[in-house]
């Protein structure tokens, strides 16, 4: 079976009827890139800074930052590696940042709500960032959005960490997209309007579904109720990808769900057009792309849409698609 997959490394993700998807890797750190280019990894789709932050024990400055980003982006060479703001709260405290005790952390005081606070953390972290874009393709995506006037706010503040760059001396990148984590239920409804502001959405199933089910994604007890497939959960998904598309910027995916074969398909027929997960689970996703035509994606979505229960539609998708990766 490795020998099998290794032989995929090379290989395109693309479908037999010719629709490529870009299938990149979720990182913690920039010591995760080779790694995850053994597997065939495009590029990153999601590097998680806040493990920059959690690695520490003051915080980081924008030097440290900077040598972070910088080698993941290089590592990336030509391809994407898209950098998302801190997403501290929630599921990972931080404790240098003194954040009081909450009764709902992850409905709390997390991820872009405390950088939009505490610009003393948030624009040396842009300004990291831009200037990692010289050494390659970076991108920049923030957390836990849900409305537009964040997406204003967070454009200000990139319009500002430019200027302060220029005032010392500092080259940058002008061509980092910024785009935004799709993980409230918010974001996925008024996606049409965020669209506007935004060069991508990447979808954050973990947090969506979460959300959108009102079901802890941590609590075993409740985990059955936990369903990517659930319709309500497919219904913002689909919307998210149409605005997308509607807005002519791309959508992708970085959520565990990404790394299910079966739902891949479904999202390929939505119109998604990445797909980011971590690195070990690259050849089974791309298997399964490179075994199906995208007319074959888009009729199981049209039967999928018709289904009323995440189950069934689990099971509808395993009978079809079965022996396929
Ligand atoms: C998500 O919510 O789907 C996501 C990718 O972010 P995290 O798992 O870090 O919350
Ligand atoms: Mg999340």
């Amino acid at each position: 079976l490795a020998a099998h997959y290794a032989a995929l490394k090379d290989l395109p993700a693309v479908t037999k009827d010719g629709v490529r998807i870009e299938l990149t890797a979720n990182i913690g750190t920039h010591m995760d890139v080779d790694n995850a280019l053994t597997y065939g990894a495009e590029g990153v789709g999601l590097f998680r800074s806040e493990f920059v932050f959690m690695g520490s024990t003051t915080i980081p400055t924008e030097e440290d930052q900077f040598k972070a980003y910088r080698a993941a982006v290089e590592k990336c060479g030509g391809h994407i590696c898209v950098i998302r703001t801190m997403d501290i709260g929630g599921d990972k405290p931080l404790p240098y940042l003194n954040i009081d005790p909450e009764e709902n952390p992850f409905l709390g005081y997390r991820a872009l709500r405390i950088s939009l606070d505490r610009h003393d953390l948030f624009l040396p972290q842009i300004k990291a960032i831009l200037r990692a874009g010289l050494y390659g393709k970076a991108a920049m995506m923030v957390p836990m959005v849900i409305s537009v006037s964040e997406i204003q706010r967070v454009q200000k503040l990139v319009e500002q960490a430019k200027v302060e760059l220029t005032h010392e001396g500092k080259e940058y990148s002008d061509d980092v997209q910024v785009g935004i984590m799709v993980e409230t239920p918010a974001a996925a409804v008024v996606s049409p309007l965020l669209s506007q502001y935004v060069d991508f959405f990447s979808i954050g199933t973990n947090d969506l579904i979460q959300y959108t089910l009102a079901v802890d994604r941590g609590n075993a007890q409740i985990a059955h109720l936990y369903n990517p497939f659930n319709p309500a959960v497919l219904r913002l998904i689909q919307r998210t990808i149409q605005s997308a598309r509607e807005r002519g910027i791309w959508a992708g995916m970085c959520g565990e769900m990404a790394s299910d074969p079966y739902a891949a398909v479904i999202l390929l027929g939505m119109g998604i057009t990445e797909l980011s997960m971590s690195a070990p689970s690259i050849p089974r996703v791309k298997e399964m792309i490179r075994s199906v035509t995208s007319t074959q994606a888009k009729e199981l979505l049209a039967d999928v849409m018709k289904m009323e229960h995440g189950v069934e539609i689990r099971a509808y998708l395993h009978k079809m698609l079965e022996g396929s990766d």
